[in-house]
């Protein structure tokens, strides 16, 4: 089959396209698995963790963190999805025609969600969902700090947090990433490419701070995001995409009395239960068109080394996915 493979990890040019990669068969699952045929790859900020070596993986992989497509067989094992169904899906190797994928995360795609929405929202939209459900639950009446927010998770959690009833402050980049932000519901924007983060926030919650900071930049914002908190606020640091956090002294936490967690998704959702219970969340939210997921751009699989460098740059509004035939 068709896929993309990493045998050293590096820059864009070791994403190589490869068709002679071994396809898993019905007869090559392990219990609890489901073989999908993908129609689509979502692409996220991990992958080009896992491409340059920051997060490690045993080399060669296929890279990609999630999938949507139809099933083409199970393990005799397998009861809540069948050979046919529609389905999005979380797991290893999506950067392929098809994946062995454990069964645990996958989602059957309800009527009215297509694969493209399926791929495009699962592993942003659980992401967002464990993090405002989960981490730091918001509640009526918070305000939230939301970094990068015209982006995939960004966007969402704006969507979220605003559904719950917050009053959302909106870090981003550009005018047109405002405009963006926005548009989702935040409300207040707040330019870090050209304002101080920190005393902006002050400024907005009449020196209060917010009740939680949700940051997936990392390394540029993770100051400010401490200087931002009320106090016994919570900072919610969950990506890295302008950098690792540096180190933290602890004694640092008593000015306020702050949280600082670092939450990764799936610690959120190592059983069936607590994966279906997010995945029906954010299925039923799209199904009523509470939440919006937005489509940046499609590449195909040959184009891959583009999609990364587009998310890389920080260019992107919305979801990246890579189209598979
Ligand atoms: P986004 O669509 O949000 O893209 C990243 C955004 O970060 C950019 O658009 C940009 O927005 C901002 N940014 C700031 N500094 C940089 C920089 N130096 N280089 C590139 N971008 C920068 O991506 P995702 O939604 O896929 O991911 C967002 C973050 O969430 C990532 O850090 C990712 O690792 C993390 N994540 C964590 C998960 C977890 O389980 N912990 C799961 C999923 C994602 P702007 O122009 O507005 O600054």
């Amino acid at each position: 089959m068709k896929a993309i493979q990493v045998a050293k990890t590096g820059g864009l040019d070791v994403l190589t396209v490869s068709s002679a990669v071994s396809r898993p068969t019905a007869a090559s699952l392990a219990p609890g698995q489901v073989l999908v045929r993908n129609a689509f790859s979502g692409v996220n900020f991990i992958d080009t963790y896992h491409r340059t070596g920051l997060y490690t993986l045993p080399l060669p992989f296929i890279p990609g963190r999630e999938g949507a497509g139809v099933v083409e067989a199970v393990a005799p094992d397998v009861q809540h999805v069948a050979v046919g169904d529609r389905v999005a899906w979380l797991g290893p190797g999506s950067y392929a025609q098809y994946t062995a994928v454990n069964g645990i995360h996958v989602a059957k795609l309800p009527a009215g969600v297509s694969e493209e929405t399926g791929a495009a929202a699962l592993l942003q939209g659980l992401t967002a969902l464990s993090l405002v459900n989960l981490a730091y639950k918001v509640q009526v009446g918070d305000t939230v700090l939301v970094h990068a927010a015209a982006g995939g998770t960004g966007g969402l959690l704006v969507q979220l947090a605003k559904l719950r009833g917050a009053t959302v402050l909106a870090t981003t980049s550009s005018d047109a990433k405002a405009a963006e932000a926005k548009r989702l519901g935040a409300d207040h924007v707040i330019r870090y490419d050209k304002e101080g983060i920190a005393e902006r926030v002050r400024e907005l919650t009449n020196g209060k701070g917010v009740q939680a900071v949700f940051d997936g930049v990392g390394k540029a914002t993770f100051e400010a995001s401490l200087a931002s908190l009320a106090r016994r606020g919570f900072l919610l640091t969950f990506g890295n995409a302008s950098g690792k956090v540096p180190e933290l002294d602890l004694l640092r936490l008593s000015k306020g009395c702050v949280y600082v967690a670092r939450p990764t998704l799936f610690e959120y959702i190592k059983t069936a239960d607590e994966f279906n219970e997010l995945a029906s969340e954010l299925f039923s939210l799209l199904a009523v068109k509470k939440l919006e997921i937005r489509v940046h751009a499609k590449f195909s699989l040959e184009q891959v080394a583009e999609a990364h460098k587009e998310i890389e740059a920080g260019k992107t509004v919305g979801k990246i996915l890579l189209t598979i035939d």
